[in-house]
């Protein structure tokens, strides 16, 4: 009898040890049974979400710490297929701010489908996008409660460091396909929190991307989001309000297009190509892609405006340079502004010794742009740490010695950036600009302020040398200006 007591109490303990999981396993039970149960979960086929809201303007507003220039999303349409790892982003968005593109109502159509990310263009093209681009949109799939849940649950899904933090539960997941995240849960009504993933970002190096999850409604027996809002690192960059979501709706066909599922993979940003125009003596035209330097030549010295971009860009061009005039030091690197395709460079720059010249509302960004970890993606500088060395313009500076003067001039008012610098060579009658004046293009909203800024300092000017497409007679900016005053 005694025997049959004691074996009769440790069975209780072994089923009381079986039925409460742990904590990990716990947390992620709690949060499928508050989001409809594991069985509906894990039954869902497709997700579909329409609605509208905001996106931010990442790297692109007007001082570094901005957050106020916004695109207003309408007819917003998210389809997920779970089970093929495919989703599709359809959404129109129109800019509430001076856009350089213009202010019209722009629609995009992007998605992922495995491991191919694509873009499909305004003339129904689609392209394929890099692996980096694709492996965010993977991680993307599963900022959502029901697909995060759902990968959880899978017996080949990975729990640990199981953590309360305020009135949250957090546990770190590792999906069955490597994607790694820590999601939260509230401790009270279970339902997930918050989302957060690691990526890396050129200028910000290894970043947050954290999705916030609010208003809960239930849909076909689940529970999901009504409000996801995402920020990367501090700064906000989308926010979907949902109107109407469905559950196994029809979500079309979600494969990747066939031009972009055939293209090779693109490991990173396409080969340097750095095409060198004389422009004047001792003033060099780096062009050949997208964004544009000018190495400029001193008695004892070279300065480079601008190393955009990317590592990539930047280590060709300071290559170029250092390869034109092999026999004297590149010392400086002038920024025309703190938006990250034009200082996505300036790690590189710091990690080949050169000096920092730069607007001083961008310089506290560009201290701590030193000093972040990149250990996702380590960069040239990650790899070959340099102190920063950073000389700050606030209204103008000259550079000028027996062979060379540059006048720099702060663009002030400009509603594209407030930290853009001119590069004035008054000898040769030259400016050189970012952005502010893009010859040939179809649209010119910053360029009125340009021509402020130019009369401010009466400069005389035969030619815009600029950082983004080809070197134009100062006429053409006339035109412009005037054709946009006698509108
Ligand atoms: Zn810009
Ligand atoms: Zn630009």
């Amino acid at each position: 009898m005694k025997e049959m007591k004691w074996f009769v109490l440790f069975a209780a303990l072994m089923l009381g040890g079986c039925a409460q999981a742990p904590p990990e396993q716990q947390t992620i039970n709690d949060a499928a049974s508050a989001l409809g149960g594991r069985d509906k979960i894990l039954a869902v086929k497709t997700l579909i979400i329409e609605g509208g809201g905001t996106n931010g303007n990442l790297g692109q507003d007007v001082t570094p710490e901005a957050t106020s220039q916004t695109f207003t999303v309408t007819d917003y349409k998210r389809a997920v297929d779970l089970a093929a790892g495919r989703a599709r982003v359809e959404q129109t968005r129109t800019p509430n701010f001076t856009f350089f593109q213009g202010q019209q109502a722009q629609k995009q159509v992007f998605g992922i489908d495995g491991e191919v990310a694509y873009n499909i263009g305004a003339n129904g093209t689609a392209n394929r996008a890099p692996n980096p681009v694709a492996t965010d949109r993977r991680m993307e799939i599963y900022h959502h409660p029901l697909t995060l849940v759902r990968a959880a649950l899978d017996p080949n899904a990975k729990l640990s460091n199981p953590r309360t933090d305020g009135g949250q539960s957090v546990v770190d997941i590792t999906t069955a396909n490597n994607l790694k995240f820590t999601l939260a849960i509230d401790s009270t009504t279970k339902l997930p929190a918050r989302v957060v993933s690691m990526t890396d970002n050129t200028n910000l190096g290894d970043v947050a991307v954290e999705t916030t999850f609010a208003d809960y409604q239930d849909v076909s027996g689940l529970r999901l989001p009504t409000r996801l809002t995402t920020k990367t690192d501090k700064y906000p960059t989308a926010e979907v309000r949902v109107a109407k979501q469905s559950i196994d709706g029809d979500a079309g066909d979600l494969a990747a297009p066939a031009a972009a599922a055939s293209a090779a993979p693109i490991a990173g940003p396409p080969p340097p190509n750095v095409a060198v125009q004389e422009v004047a003596k001792g003033i060099w035209h780096l062009a050949g892609q997208s964004h544009h330097s000018v190495l400029v030549e001193f008695s004892d010295h070279l300065t480079l405006i601008e190393t955009p971009q990317n590592d990539i860009r930047a280590l060709a061009v300071i290559a170029k340079a250092r390869e034109l005039r092999p026999n004297k030091p590149l010392t400086h690197v002038i920024n025309s502004h703190h938006h990250f395709d034009h200082s996505g460079g300036l790690r590189a720059a710091v990690s080949e010794g050169l000096t920092i010249i730069t607007q001083s509302g961008a310089a506290p960004f560009y201290q701590e742009a030193v000093s972040r970890p990149h250990t996702i993606a380590p960069d040239a500088l990650a790899k070959n740490p340099k102190p920063l060395k950073i000389e700050t313009v606030n209204d103008e500076m000259v550079l000028k010695d027996a062979t060379m003067t540059v006048n720099l001039y702060h663009i002030s008012g400009n509603p594209h950036a407030d930290t853009l610098l001119m590069a004035y060579f008054p000898r040769e009658r030259i400016l050189v600009e970012a952005d502010v004046f893009n010859p040939g293009a179809p649209v010119s909203p910053y360029a009125p302020n340009l021509m402020e800024n130019i009369r401010k300092h009466k400069l005389q000017i035969d030619r815009i040398v600029p950082l983004h497409a080809t070197i134009a007679p100062y006429s053409d900016l006339l035109k412009v200006v005037s054709t946009r005053t006698s509108d």
